[in-house]
């Protein structure tokens, strides 16, 4: 059947061969199992649904929460010579009434339905008389509350599939890989991890590179410098730091457009064309730019602030390289910038549960910022990628040759005086400790009394704190979320602790100044 489907491919798609991921998965739907796949956007998910759809002989229902594109796809489908057509609030009775009646004549390969026809119970019932072989639930994180686009009407996918009468195939796709929507959406639709596949996250043309604690404005300078030639975009966290950003270029003679949702639509829409048709290489933008926009030969994106997790940063990041050439996403990291993400968790209404969970993903990309290791497997670990090398030869990391020193002694001491503080105190606490702050909090705490107070004195208050952060960031610490964050020991710190282990780091330069005044 896997021959029958790479005949469509080409006759219907004209490509010559699947991409790795979507042969797993789809040789996987063949044998008939429930299959969850797990894409980034672009990675070609829809094939993976829409060949299997014309191996089967039935109808496939794709459920899709994208109606402005329904009709967009389905005109492409039939383009292709694939027979298909969509169910949703736009179309009238007559028109419903008329595609569901060509669906059960077996008229089409796919229907598209957006998922608010799930609650009509009439249009269940009519669903019954067609022959429906799968089910594929495109966008399939919004049937999970963790998702950043719950959407409640997918919670009626369970009911519609019992509902149908011959036992169809169930098909996901996604492009969220944390674990609980994952979990989620396996629980919900009854599928296991050995039909869940995890893939295409890599995209091997992209340099990762991260800076600290260099001056953000001149290393833009000196970068566009070099790079004007090139198209690229530059993220920063607010309206103001666009505004305040895109004038510092311009004094500097740069051609900068600026993109935020403050704009009127006019001035958006037209630095937008003049982005694409190559007229205006540079943008400064907020994370409110790049939505739907598909410009293949971006070079670089640059972020000016870290971003609010992993996932925003990656999708942001990704719109550089579209076109497979070499290009660079930088993100310039300043251990102030986790006060903004910060403080839109703590604002949050959210529920606690979920709020711990925003919390969980800031400190995942704070780590980010502080390991010393590839920075690419970070990020593909991140995301569940079941193949990792663990050096890339391709981010900043592993291309750093500063060499590798040894910060066991710093560990031990920070180390114990997380465990002098019995483990119920913050990042900032420890270091003044260590430092021998005469702060009125510490001297209260009687903290100035334990043995750890002050061994730290030679160092700045920023440098204990980036050292208690490398230690997060490669696990020696952890941090959890009570009241507020709390510094707690792991398995691996005990083994520091009782000189089992040694801790090394791959010295950047602010580490290294450290280690400098220790000689
Ligand atoms: P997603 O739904 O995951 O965002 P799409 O299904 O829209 O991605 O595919 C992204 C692009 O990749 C499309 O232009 C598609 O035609 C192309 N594509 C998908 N599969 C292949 C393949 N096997 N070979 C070449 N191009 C492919």
């Amino acid at each position: 059947m896997l021959n029958q489907a790479k005949n469509y491919l080409e006759e219907y798609f004209g490509y010559d061969s699947f991409r790795p991921g979507q042969e797993r998965i789809i040789k996987n739907i063949l044998k008939k199992e429930n299959t969850l796949g797990i894409m980034p956007t672009g990675g070609g998910k829809s094939i993976c649904f829409q060949i299997p759809a014309l191996c089967f002989s039935g109808v496939t229902i794709v459920i899709s929460p994208l109606i402005s594109l329904m009709k967009d796809q389905i005109d492409s489908l039939n383009t292709l010579g694939i027979p298909s057509t969509f169910i949703n609030s736009s179309l009238d009775w007559m028109e419903i009434e008329e595609r569901i009646e060509m669906s059960r004549r077996g008229e089409y390969k796919l229907l598209y339905i957006a998922p608010e026809r799930l609650n009509n119970d009439d249009f269940l019932w009519k669903l019954k008389a067609i022959d429906i072989s799968a089910v594929a639930i495109d966008e399939a994180h919004c049937i999970s509350s963790w998702g950043h686009d719950f959407r409640p009407s997918y919670r009626s996918i369970p009911k519609l599939i019992n509902n149908l009468s011959n036992n169809p195939i169930i098909t996901a796709f996604t492009a969220t890989a944390t674990t609980e929507v994952i979990k989620d959406i396996s629980e919900l639709l009854d599928i296991s991890d050995q039909n869940t596949f995890i893939s295409g996250f890599d995209r091997p043309n992209l340099t990762f590179t991260l800076i600290r604690g260099e001056n953000k404005r001149d290393f833009i300078e000196e970068y566009l410098k070099v790079n004007q030639e090139d198209s690229g975009i530059i993220y920063a966290a607010t309206r103001k730091e666009v505004e305040n950003l895109t004038a510092f270029l311009k004094k500097k003679k740069f051609k900068v457009g600026q993109y935020h949702a403050g704009l009127s639509h006019q001035e958006r829409k037209e630095t937008q064309e003049k982005f694409i048709y190559d007229e205006l290489k540079i943008i400064v933008a907020t994370n409110a730019f790049g939505m739907g926009i598909d410009k293949s030969n971006v070079r670089y994106v640059i972020h000016h602030n870290m971003p609010k997790n992993l996932e925003a940063y990656y999708q942001e990041a990704g719109r550089a390289g579209r076109d497979g050439e070499p290009s660079e996403c930088i993100l310039l990291f300043n251990p102030a910038d986790v006060r903004l993400p910060k403080f839109f968790i703590d604002q949050s209404k959210l529920a606690p549960k979920l709020k711990k969970h925003e919390y969980k993903k800031l400190q995942d990309i704070i780590d980010y910022c502080y390991t010393s290791k590839c920075l690419r497997s970070f990020i593909l670990r991140y995301f569940g990628e079941e193949e990792i090398v663990e050096s890339c030869d391709n981010c900043s990391n592993c291309n750093n040759d500063n060499e590798v020193i040894d910060i066991t002694i710093e560990a031990q001491k920070i180390l114990s005086c997380v465990y002098k503080t019995e483990q119920k105190v913050g990042v900032s606490t420890v270091a003044d400790v260590l430092r021998g702050s005469k702060k009125k909090k510490i001297l209260k705490s009687n903290f100035n009394q334990l043995s750890t107070y002050g061994i730290m004195d030679n160092y700045k208050i920023k440098e204990i704190k980036d050292l208690i952060n490398i230690l997060v960031a490669e696990g020696y610490i952890r941090i959890t979320k009570s009241k507020y964050p709390v510094t707690k020991l792991t398995k691996k710190s005990i083994k520091v602790l009782n000189k089992e282990e040694k801790v090394y780091h791959k010295g950047r330069k602010e580490i290294k100044k450290i280690n400098l005044r220790n000689e």
